[in-house]
């Protein structure tokens, strides 16, 4: 209880910091105060909150049982319904009860609401719950969350998937987006087995991350008061939970070439009467979601690349501290930004997102060429960044004495 008291404390504070730096920003220090209400009157009532995790020691996220606050009602100008459809999408320019209304604009607009008979009042409240199930990681947030939704509602768009995949498969894409990082405690899987933590533990080494965040996506589906599948048949939402942990157990990146290389086998023959041929295509179309920062404009991915970096920065940090191996690649003595990014864009994103355009000619131009541009532009950074380097060496001649 008075880790719980803490931690509402230290947002209480967080909260009334922000009003005091956005005193400019009427909408937000309106929105803080009511915050701080809420958390108040949260704090009061602490003895009835409830852990979603079904592991309370590791995780701290918490959410109320009952009366779910809803949040403002947003209306999206057509431009901005719009620019959902499409991967330039500007996702930095929206506050955490926009992104809300925008996923839950998300699948009104896919028809999922209307052909699931998805409560609107459950719809709010189980994005609040998946909202709230996010940590403020530098990287694994929130926003990431969004951000890897917004691009697979433009993939359902820009591919025509409705025309392809059934309602079921086009509900367990969005589900399985918006939930894949639930509750990412900021420090990746080897980190996890080599500390030889809780999760590690648990799930055998194997996929801890993956499948915590599959555990905290069923137990809020499995709540009467944010089951967005309540109104359907038992079996046909055991499916969609199904599907859903399938794919966002396809977000752990140690599958990456066992996946990849059993869709090449299949792409150059896809059909889509082919259930195997379907679920592949799923995984890969979550990985590239997940991975699709480097296909959006410059301006905004790269802010996401230094939020990635500060993240892996202070995993290294703390291994060091507990005398752990440090993978090089999150090493900051260790790590070019540049040189990292053009070895995952020429190892991995392009070829993935490449194999993809066989069946959706259209990402061609919408997403691997931007793939292209990136490249292009970290190799040109990566090859000033050793010019530099080498003019800063003095040499032999030059070594004063
Ligand atoms: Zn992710």
């Amino acid at each position: 209880m008075e880790e719980i008291e803490r931690e509402i404390r230290s947002k209480l504070s967080g909260l009334e910091r922000r009003i005091e730096v956005e005193s400019s920003r009427r909408w937000a220090i309106h929105k803080c105060q009511r915050d701080i209400e809420k958390l108040r009157q949260e704090l009061a009532n602490s003895s009835h909150w409830t852990c979603v995790s079904p592991h309370p020691t590791e995780s701290k996220r918490l959410i109320p049982r009952r009366g779910l606050p809803s949040y403002p009602k947003y209306t999206l100008s057509l431009e901005t319904i719009k620019a959902l459809k499409r991967p330039t999408f500007n996702l930095w320019q929206w506050a955490p009860n926009e992104m809300l209304s925008c996923i839950e604009y998300m699948f009104h607009d896919l028809g999922l609401v209307h052909e699931f008979s998805i409560d609107g009042v459950t719809l709010k409240r189980w994005l609040l719950s998946v909202q709230g199930n996010y940590r403020d990681n530098p990287f694994h947030n929130w926003r990431h969350s969004f951000c890897v939704t917004q691009m697979m509602h433009g993939m359902i768009h820009l591919c025509r998937l409705q025309d392809h995949l059934s309602p079921t498969e086009n509900l367990i894409l969005m589900i399985a987006a918006v939930c894949h990082d639930l509750d990412h405690p900021g420090l990746d899987n080897t980190y996890q087995v080599n500390a030889r933590t809780d999760l590690a533990l648990r799930y055998g080494n194997h996929s801890p991350l993956e499948r915590h965040h599959c555990a905290v996506t069923l137990e809020l589906l499995s709540r009467d008061e944010t089951n967005i599948l309540s109104a359907m048949e038992p079996g046909a939402s055991d499916e969609i939970q199904k599907g859903v942990m399938e794919l966002i157990l396809a977000t752990d990146m140690a599958r990456h070439v066992q996946i990849m290389a059993s869709f090449s086998q299949c792409v150059e023959i896809f059909d889509f009467q082919n259930l195997k041929h379907l679920r592949l295509l799923e995984q890969v179309l979550i990985k590239c979601c997940d991975t699709s920062n480097e296909v959006r404009p410059p301006q905004i991915s790269e802010p996401w690349l230094d939020f990635l970096l500060q993240e892996y920065f202070m995993q290294a940090v703390r291994e060091k501290m507990e005398g752990l191996p440090v993978s090089p690649h999150m090493d900051p003595e260790k790590v070019s930004k540049s040189g990292s990014q053009v070895v995952f864009l020429t190892s991995v994103l392009i070829p993935m997102f490449e194999s993809l355009t066989q069946i959706f000619p259209q990402l061609e131009a919408t997403m691997v060429h931007p793939l292209r541009g990136a490249r292009d532009h970290y190799r040109h950074l990566e090859v000033e960044e050793a010019r530099r380097l080498l003019s800063s060496t003095p040499s032999e001649g030059t070594v004063a004495v």
